[in-house]
Parts: structure tokens; sequence; C-alpha cells
């Protein structure tokens, strides 16, 4: 784990994922417009229409700090984003890892937030892989002495209020005090003892976040996941790792057929990762000024936007078709404005 520790420099990592072409794009014909030519460079494809009608492609390149094509394992997307991370936290740290883009284009995937019994089990995402790494560094000499107890939260955001995950959904409260802790009251924290219990709480609050859901997909694309690994010492925080499955951050396209509702949502979506881009580029200038009170999002993750020990991984995930290639565009410019400068 060492050579891939996080640089006291270095506050934020940017990556990209590209997933593979489904099989209704397939059945569609629709392009995979998407190249990895390299370890760290995306480039898009598109396809734009002359003036006389003859089709041509337009190639856009972005750069970031890892980008991993469609072969790519968890495992070694984990390897280049939340790994590095996680000893930050046995050192006081604060660690987030947010899967940030299209709805359909593989958040849930990576973070390993499946619906049970569905198409993945939750086993193999990042929410396990960074427990299995926590319980490893836990019974390591260094750490073993400190005492250490893990515990893990799991909730919602949705609409602008908190959702307890692991207490049948439960509207949460989030206050802030003098000092401008905030605090989320009520929150349910379960002490976890062994990486199967992190994986039955993963598995508790995704059936939690889908149930009473018609479509699947529906709720859960309009919400932020928080799953949180928390490190406490005689009852005092000690460190957090944040990892959190975004909400879709697609626009609704033809504004005029949504409804009212989805409308609101995509207002407050839009707001909330607004406001996070704004908050990791504070932390990536170290600026003392961080406005996380522009969204509940922000706000409760406050603690990892401030502090000398914060650090904060970005996974973008696109699609590869043509078809999808607006919003492709959007997510890879929102994740090359995340990164530091
Ligand atoms: P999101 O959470 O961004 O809406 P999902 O993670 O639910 O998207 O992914 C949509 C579908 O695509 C799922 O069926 C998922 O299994 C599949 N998928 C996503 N990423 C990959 C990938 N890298 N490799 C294979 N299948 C993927
Ligand atoms: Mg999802």
């Amino acid at each position: 784990m060492s050579s891939l520790e996080p640089r006291e420099d270095r506050r934020i990592y940017v990556c990209v994922r590209k997933r593979p072409l489904n099989q209704r794009e397939t059945t569609m014909k629709d392009l995979d417009i998407i190249t990895i030519p390299s370890h760290n460079v995306v480039m898009v494809h598109e396809s734009k229409q002359k003036v006389d009608l003859t089709r041509y492609l337009e190639n856009q390149t972005f750069c970031f700090d890892h980008a991993f094509d469609d072969t790519a394992s968890n495992e070694l997307v984990y390897q280049f984003t939340a790994q590095p991370l996680v000893e930050s936290i046995f050192r006081k740290g604060m660690a987030t890892c947010f899967a940030y883009g299209q709805t359909g284009s593989g958040k849930t995937h990576t973070m390993g937030g499946a619906f049970s019994g569905r198409d993945q089990d939750c086993s193999k995402g990042i929410y396990s892989l960074v427990a299995q790494d926590v319980f490893l560094l836990l019974k390591t000499s260094v750490y073993k002495k400190l005492d250490l107890k893990v515990y893990g939260t799991f909730f919602e955001i949705y609409g602008g209020k908190v959702y307890d995950l692991l207490n049948w959904k439960k509207k949460l409260q989030v206050l802030e005090d003098g000092n401008q802790q905030i605090q989320v009251v009520g929150l349910q924290e379960q002490e976890v003892c062994c990486v199967e219990d992190v994986l039955n709480l993963v598995e508790l609050g995704n059936s939690c976040r889908t149930s009473g859901q018609t479509s699947v997909n529906a709720h859960s694309s309009r919400s932020h996941a928080v799953f949180q690994i928390i490190l406490k010492s005689r009852g005092k925080l000690h460190g957090k790792f944040s990892l959190v499955d975004l909400a879709g951050n697609e626009r609704g396209a033809d504004t005029a057929k949504v409804n009212r509702q989805r409308q609101l949502e995509g207002a407050e979506i839009n707001k909330s990762l607004l406001a996070l881009k704004e908050c990791i580029r504070a932390l990536g200038q170290n600026k003392s000024h961080t406005p996380f009170r522009a969204s509940k999002l922000t706000q409760v993750l406050r603690d990892s936007f401030i502090g000398q020990n914060s650090f904060t991984c970005m996974i973008a995930t696109i699609s590869p078709g043509m078809a999808s290639c607006e919003n492709t565009l959007n997510t890879l410019r929102y994740a090359n404005r995340v990164k530091e400068l």
C-alpha cells in the first residue's frame, strides 16, 4: 500500500471510468465514442454535422490522474482511488470518495451498493474493499495499540433531507452548533467487527434504499447515498471514510414534459453538485472559506473539506455510447473543474 499513499501536497485525485456498451445500446447500434489511449487520457469522438449534412468527428481530449477503460475491474479502480486514502483515517484523517456521473454510467456498480440479488453482489465494490483494508490495518502492530473501534453509517440525501438507511429511512435533522460542528441527530452508528458485518450493513441499507419503489432506479438515481466507515478511539472520533454514490447528474432533457416534482428534484441535485464542486476546489486550493452551507450534501460532509488531513478522490463514471455524448461531456467537464490546479 505504501507506494500508493497520498502525498501531503495532493488532496484531490480525479479519475474517470468508462463502462462497456450494454445490451440495449448494442441492440440500438449505438456507437462507442470513448477511447482511453493511455492510463490518464480520455478522448471523446463527438459526431458533428457539417452545413452540407456530411458528418465528421470532433475529438476532445481530457487528462486525469487515471482513466480506466471498460475492461477495468472494481479492484483495479479501487487501487488507484480509495485504497491510497485508507491509511489516512488511521492517522486521524478524513477521506472521501465520490462516484459522479449520469444515471446508468456505473456509480453504484463501482461503489458496491448493488441491489441484492440483482446484477452483482455488493461484496465486490469499493464499500467492501475499503472495509477489507480497514480491518487489515487495524490488526497491524502500529494501529493495534490505538484501541480503535469501527462503526458504519449509511444514509441518503434526497430533496435536501437526510434519511437513515440503517433505520427504515427515518428522516433526520441536521444541526450546526456554535463551532460549526455538524451533527446528524440520531444517525445510527453500528459497530462492525469484520468485513462480513460491513456487508450486512450495506445490504440492509441497499434494501432500505430501494424499498417501496416500483422502479428500482427511479428514486435511487435522484438521491445521494453516503456510506461511512468511522474509527473511534475511546468513544471519540479518530478518522472517517465517506463513500458517496451521488445522484445522477443528467439534466432533464425535455423539461416541459417532466412534472413539478422532477423539476424540484433536478434543481436540488444541481445545487448540491455545484456546491460540491466548490467545496472540493476550496480544499484543493487550501482556502480558509469553504462554502459548505450551500447544500445538505456539503453540509453533512463539512469535516471532509477542511483541515490539513482531508483527502478526496472522485471517480467520474461515463457511458460509452454516442447517445450519452452530451451527459458524458458534462461529466468530464465537471471532473476537470474539480481537479487541483
Ligand atoms: P448508476 O449507479 O450510475 O446509475 P449502475 O452502477 O446501476 O449505474 O450501472 C448501470 C448498469 O450498468 C448496471 O447493470 C451495471 O451492472 C452495469 N455496469 C456499470 N458499470 C459497469 C462496468 N464497469 N462493467 C460492467 N457492467 C457495468
Ligand atoms: Mg446508482
